[in-house]
């Protein structure tokens, strides 16, 4: 009886072990639905990035991890399979979806086709008028409720620049005399140099986003996300002035604006911030394009403020 018990544990054991390995990507996207901040979706298990990191070193002793890495992205729809796009491209993933990266890749290709559509009709036939406001910034600013009259806004990208999007990000704006403010990354902005000059020749404005996208405060927060360890004060401020840096060498100049990856702050760098005149950016619509969604649901949520 004992023997027996001994043998079915070890049958739930192995079982067990089986169901970990597993791809259950739908799980993915439902947490993707789920997650209300960037932060939440990034540091979660279920994150592609993750999730995919953990299937590289699984490789190594189950070589009949792609046949199934394969057949649950082939489950997906366009809309779920997004998330997983950079996945599918990385290099570093090739043997995990060498059997069907091509069929995956059309797919993606059909659903980006589909969405483009969705908002080809809408038209451009309208300029922004720009408003420029000085602010005292000695004591220190915060934005982020509060700062736009009715019917205006302020347009703000974080993380890049970016060889594709930044561009025609550009263009958009230049068609309809928009004028946004970019914050940007060190090592993308001295990796894409002239994107960044495009952009300030362009009027736009160029502050920073540090050179890690690290969660720089000291709270448990930020040291969750940072794998359970917060930044000191120390590397917070290098990171920061690291970001700040690049800007400065590329342009000659860098616009006294910051943005804390995540949003995440804390008193102490808020004061150094103060100190330096540099305000600190935070938001009240967040675009949340980094859930899996169709463009006619991305349009309406951002018609609604988050708060
Ligand atoms: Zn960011």
């Amino acid at each position: 009886m004992i023997k027996l018990a001994g043998f079915l544990t070890l049958i739930v054991a192995l079982a067990a072990c089986t169901n970990k390995s597993a791809p259950d990507f739908q799980k993915t996207v439902i947490v993707n639905k789920k997650a209300k901040t960037y932060l939440e979706w990034e540091a979660s298990d279920e994150n592609p990035k993750n999730i995919f990191k953990k299937y590289r070193e699984e490789y190594k002793t189950n070589p009949e991890l792609p046949k199934k890495v394969c057949e649950s992205l082939l489950k997906l729809d366009g809309s779920g399979l997004s998330l997983f796009e950079e996945e599918i491209n990385f290099y570093e993933n090739a043997a995990l979806v060498k059997d069907c990266r091509e069929t995956l890749k059309k797919s993606l290709e059909e659903y980006w086709q589909v969405q483009k559509k969705s908002i080809e009709d809408t038209t451009l036939n309208f300029k922004f008028q720009t408003r420029k406001e000085k602010r005292d910034l000695s004591k220190g600013y915060r934005a982020k409720t509060g700062d736009v009259a009715l019917k205006e806004l302020i347009l703000t990208f974080d993380d890049g620049p970016d060889p594709t999007y930044t561009n025609r990000i550009l263009d958009i704006l230049g068609m309809v005399d928009a004028k946004a403010m970019f914050f940007l990354m060190g090592p993308k902005v001295l990796a894409t140099p002239d994107i960044v000059k495009r952009a300030a020749h362009e009027g736009h404005i160029m502050g920073s986003h540090t050179m890690t996208h690290h969660c720089q405060a000291n709270n448990p927060i930020c040291a969750k996300a940072n794998g359970g360890v917060a930044m000191t004060y120390e590397q917070a401020i290098m990171d920061i002035r690291g970001g700040h840096q690049a800007v400065y060498d590329t342009l000659g100049f860098v616009d006294p604006f910051f943005r804390f990856p995540y949003g995440e702050s804390d008193p102490s760098l808020t004061d150094y911030l103060a100190s330096k005149q540099v305000a600190q950016f935070h938001w009240t619509v967040e675009s949340e394009d980094w859930k899996a969604r169709p463009n006619e649901e991305l349009l309406a949520s951002i018609s609604q403020p988050s708060g």
